[in-house]
């Protein structure tokens, strides 16, 4: 399927890859790339389609679905505890670490590091200051977030929405890389309660399969979290 490309304003886009999203922000002196996407293996040909700036990319995380076109770029931004995740299989390229407090500068348009370790080890979300906007990548988002397989844990994903409360009362959208865009600061209170329920096993999971993987899944009805589907249903084991 093709890729889509949508104007959010006079200087953001986000490119719709097949249940992925990425993003495109510019500032007056250069253009910043939030991940590469998941089929397309030209993201920077496509950011390049509409600015003239100059345009660096940064990874809110490793995973398959945000690093497609990433061998477009000899280097880029990435929290380094990503590093293991990302260098599964061949990946190129060189990491350039960003950790949580570093401002990705962009010409009138700060871009804050937040790291939120969980979800995998290295993810991070990017708060667009000017703009009190919050890029959250795959923690905060009303899809299904994929807390199954090697890098997760679900107790790290709690500690870095409370973390977040640091931030609370800076940022009014948050605009993530699956589900519906925008959604709003509330959905992290419920997802932080939501996650604690599925780990203390107040929730009730259904038995799914994903990409072969045997995983159960938690719908909470804002947001579902798939598990590992461990004998005694304990999303906790590792
Ligand atoms: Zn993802």
């Amino acid at each position: 399927m093709e890729y889509e490309i949508i104007q959010i304003n006079e200087r953001s886009w986000r490119i719709e890859d097949n249940g992925v999203r990425f993003f495109l922000l510019a500032g007056t002196e250069r253009a910043l790339l939030i991940d590469s996407g998941r089929n397309v293996n030209n993201a920077r040909d496509i950011a390049a389609t509409l600015t003239d700036l100059p345009i660096v990319l940064v990874n809110t995380h490793a995973d398959g679905d945000h690093v497609a076109g990433n061998r477009q770029f000899e280097s880029f931004y990435m929290h380094p505890a990503e590093e293991p995740n990302y260098r599964r299989g061949d990946r190129p390229g060189t990491i350039i670490p960003i950790q949580e407090g570093d401002v990705l500068e962009l010409g009138g348009r700060r871009l804050e590091v937040i790291h939120l370790p969980g979800h995998t080890p290295g993810s991070i979300a990017l708060l667009d200051v000017e703009n009190r906007i919050l890029i959250s990548g795959d923690p905060i988002q009303d899809g299904r977030i994929f807390m199954f397989g090697p890098f997760r844990n679900i107790q790290t994903y709690i500690k870095s929405l409370e973390h977040l409360r640091k931030w609370q009362g800076c940022f009014d959208e948050i605009w993530p890389s699956h589900g519906s865009v925008p959604v709003y600061p509330d959905l992290i209170d419920r997802l932080r309660e939501g996650a604690q329920a599925v780990l203390e096993g107040r929730i009730p999971g259904q038995a799914e399969e994903v990409f072969g993987n045997k995983i159960r899944a938690y719908k909470l009805g804002f947001a579902t979290f798939l598990c590992d589907d461990t004998e005694n249903t304990d999303p906790a084991k590792p």
